[in-house]
């Protein structure tokens, strides 16, 4: 594969940018090799800058579930960039947005846009602590809720995939706010809000954690944590900034039917501009500015242009049968990874969420702990992403991010795609 062009590229961006990127994982630094730059992205593919085609199961990160480029997308952003690309003053489409978001996922009965998956969930956990009067928050290990500073502890994603789970420059009083516990684990759950459930704001958790692979909740897990948080008075947050309208229309929430007081969102929601949102129930969300007295605020909130494209993308998933679709092609397409490396002789499994999964190089038939995550062969998942890539399929470049698929791939992809993997199963083998 040619690469002269992205890895002069690279090697511009690192003398200017840290790491030679605008987000970590981008870097390909936990699997090897150098990142490819992307001239242009269109359905299930993209397309760098030496002419490489790849199939995406990255989505750039959740937004394109209907696939790149998609028309109806594009068209609704061009529309509404004629009109002018900021007001910094109320637009119709924030209210279409609000109504939408309000009728899609009922259990915010208010909503608030913001501009990233970060802003979102520090909004919420600030809005939490400053509706209970209380300091104390709950995440979990191996969850990622952005790079807020109460969040950058024991977390997931890029923090993880690079060993500091921990972030320096997190003042200790913070990070001691921050409580832990272990993902599906009743019993830990149970002792922590024994000990001290009468401190915590809130809890918030990644309802199907997609930044630790992709590990989906027990049964009766998250009604669980509802339990806790209803008894002590914290109020529970499920982040959907990557299961909402993507496991279900209505999120993680309307598919275990657990209904937590705020959710967060992200990805889907701006349809590929920085657009994030949080909501919930009504006397919470009256206790933001100017309605209440818990200060949040955004120049760049409710922008037009990112509405427009949110908009667009939210009525393309509301189509009949999108995500039993998105479902059986994450079904085909696991069942297919699995059946080739049993073909290879590679100890694998895979979890599917409606249109996430996760892969895992391990003996183990079932994962769904970050111990047992982190417990599977880095290494492995490394040269089967650089052996995937050499054949044109692009993974999440890391063992702990989940993959998506979108509407875009269809059967032929996954065909396609399983194909490479026999090939790469067997290269991992060496
Ligand atoms: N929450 C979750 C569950 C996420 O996956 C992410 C990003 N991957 C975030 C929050 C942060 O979103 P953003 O990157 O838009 O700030």
């Amino acid at each position: 594969m040619k690469q002269q062009r992205s890895n002069a590229l690279f090697a511009r961006a690192r003398e200017l940018m840290p790491g030679g990127v605008n987000s970590p994982v981008r870097a390909f630094r936990s699997v090897g090799g150098d990142p490819f730059f992307v001239a242009r992205a269109d359905g299930p593919f993209l397309f760098d800058v030496d002419g490489n085609r790849y199939i995406d199961y990255v989505g750039s990160w959740g937004p394109m579930i209907t696939g790149h480029n998609h028309p109806r997308v594009r068209e609704a952003v061009e529309r509404a960039a004629r009109d002018g690309l900021s007001f910094g003053a109320p637009c119709p489409a924030e209210v279409t947005m609000a109504e939408t978001l309000t009728r899609l996922v009922p259990s915010c009965e208010m909503v608030r846009m913001v501009n990233s998956g970060t802003e979102a969930t520090l909004s919420a956990i600030r809005l939490a602590r400053g509706a209970t009067g209380r300091a104390r928050i709950v995440k979990f290990e191996g969850c990622y809720h952005g790079h807020g500073d109460s969040f950058l502890v024991k977390a997931g994603s890029g923090a993880l995939t690079f060993g500091v789970p921990d972030s320096p420059g997190v003042p200790k009083a913070l990070a001691d706010l921050t409580l832990t516990l272990p993902y599906n684990d009743f019993d830990a759950a149970s002792a922590l809000f024994d000990r001290s459930g009468d401190d915590i704001a809130g809890l918030i958790i990644e309802p199907v954690v997609g930044n630790a692979n992709c590990l989906p909740p027990r049964e009766g897990y998250l009604r669980h944590l509802r339990e806790l948080c209803t008894r002590h008075g914290a109020v529970l947050i499920f982040d959907e900034v990557m299961t909402g309208f993507r496991v279900a229309l209505g999120g993680a929430q309307a598919r275990y039917g657990v209904a937590p007081d705020l959710t967060t969102f992200g990805k889907i929601i701006g349809g590929g501009m920085p657009v994030g949102a949080y909501g919930g129930r009504r006397e919470l969300m009256e206790q933001v500015s100017p309605a209440g007295p818990v200060y949040q605020a955004g120049t760049l909130s409710g922008n037009p242009v990112a509405m427009a494209a949110g908009l667009a993308m939210l009525e393309l998933v509301q189509e009949p049968g999108f995500h039993q679709r998105l479902e059986a092609t994450a079904n085909a397409l696991c069942d297919g990874l699995e059946a080739a490396a049993q073909e290879a002789g590679v100890p694998f499994t895979s979890n599917r969420v409606g249109a996430m999964f996760g892969m895992f190089f391990t003996e183990s038939p079932m994962v769904d702990s970050y111990a047992g995550a982190v417990a599977c062969d880095a290494a492995a998942f490394a040269r089967f992403f650089r052996a995937m890539l050499g054949r044109g399929v692009f993974l999440a470049p890391s063992a702990f991010e989940a993959g998506f698929v979108s509407a875009a791939h269809d059967e032929a992809i996954v065909a396609e795609t399983i194909e490479a993997a026999r090939a790469a199963f067997a290269a991992v083998r060496q």
